[in-house]
């Protein structure tokens, strides 16, 4: 019998925070628990605008600093772009994808504009194929969208899939959870600038290194929906999710990059032991 494999997947677009050692630790815990149990770590860094060289060197540092231990080499999705192409391919032979010319600033306006609740998030269509012709040749930019009413069709619905929560979603979701991808709309799935969006690569890596169980924050629980929808087109197997709560700072607030939360790093410099760490953060 095989065992639990999981994995703690950072992007390396900042310093490690209190939240991703209590992510990064819930992991370790459950592959420890079990008696095949496996950790992985992935690196997700496929938007090269964002991701640095010196975040990556640091997550090495920080994760072993606090003791966890992971399979090596770690999986670098930058390194595969051209599996999860492959993977858009694929989809796209299948007429699932269509190409979006649309900015930002045009979804939110036109989003915006629909009549109050009637567009939360965005749904189109294909270009008539003169139009998308003409703009192609222009040389405009476009993302890859991910169509649901063509994915609607080539499932017979979606009134069938599921995923299993074993841990609790933001509102206390646990057990069978009924996909509603309709929540994400259209995602996209690549872009002009990155080549393939987070989506679609999470979901080929997780089957790729046979992830059984994927442990994460619940900020994460909404986007198991339209993964979940890219497993069945993709033909891939559904891992079961344990989403576990966010660490909260004293102020109630959650750690976040974009705060400055305190880093690893400057926990380390300040003093504080990983068996601290590890202690506050109830593990041990
Ligand atoms: N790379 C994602 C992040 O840093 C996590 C992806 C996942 O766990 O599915 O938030």
């Amino acid at each position: 019998m095989t065992g639990l494999v999981t994995r703690f997947a950072p992007s390396p677009t900042g310093y490690l925070h209190r939240g991703h050692a209590y992510s990064a630790l819930t992991a370790q815990t459950a592959a420890r628990r079990d008696p095949g149990g496996r950790l992985l770590l992935r690196i997700e860094d496929i938007d090269a605008t964002r991701c640095r060289p010196e975040f990556e060197a640091a997550i090495y540092e920080d994760l072993a600093w606090l003791g966890l231990d992971w399979e090596t080499p770690a999986r670098r999705q930058s390194e595969h772009l051209a599996d999860y192409a492959g993977a858009l391919d694929q989809l796209g032979a299948r007429g699932l994808i269509y190409r979006c010319f649309r900015t930002r600033k045009e979804i939110a306006e036109e989003i915006g504009r629909a009549p109050h609740g009637a567009m939360e998030v965005f749904r189109g269509a294909p270009l008539p194929p003169r139009e998308e012709a003409r703009r192609l040749a222009a040389g405009e930019p476009f993302a890859w969208r991910l169509s649901l009413e063509a994915a609607e069709a080539a499932l017979g619905g979606f009134a069938t899939l599921r995923f299993l929560e074993e841990g609790e979603g933001p509102n206390g979701e646990h057990g069978e959870i009924r996909v509603r991808p309709e929540i994400g709309g259209d995602v996209v799935l690549a872009r002009k600038d990155v080549g393939v969006a987070y989506h679609l690569a999470v979901v080929f890596d997780d089957a790729l290194q046979g992830v059984t169980h994927v442990i994460r924050g619940q900020d994460l629980f909404e986007a198991t929906h339209v993964q979940r929808l890219l497993q069945a087109l993709l033909g891939l197997p559904a891992p079961v999710y344990r989403h576990h709560r966010l660490l909260t700072a004293p102020d109630g607030r959650r750690y976040a990059k974009r705060d400055r939360a305190e880093t690893l790093r400057e926990l380390r410099a300040s003093g504080v032991t990983p068996a601290a760490l590890r202690r506050e953060m109830g593990f041990d």
